[in-house]
């Protein structure tokens, strides 16, 4: 029984590589080319937002700028 979830764990973490390895390239394009509105930074993908907002809002928060979410 062991055996089954260690296998399933090692699917689940192959899964999740190869959506990561999937995804970083078309973060690494849209922030060359997509940049805030609002301050100028580059906008950054997040998965867990689906959707593309700002770099300077992904890090430092609602102080440093609005989400302009796209
Ligand atoms: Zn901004």
């Amino acid at each position: 029984m062991s055996q089954l979830y260690l296998t399933f764990d090692a699917v689940q973490n192959q899964l999740e590589q190869r959506r990561r390895y999937i995804t970083a390239p078309k973060l690494h394009l849209f922030t060359n080319i997509l940049s805030c509105a609002g301050c100028g930074t580059g906008i950054w993908y997040r998965s867990n937002r689906r959707g593309y907002i700002c770099g300077n809002y992904a890090r430092h928060g609602k102080k440093a700028c609005t989400a302009h979410t796209i």
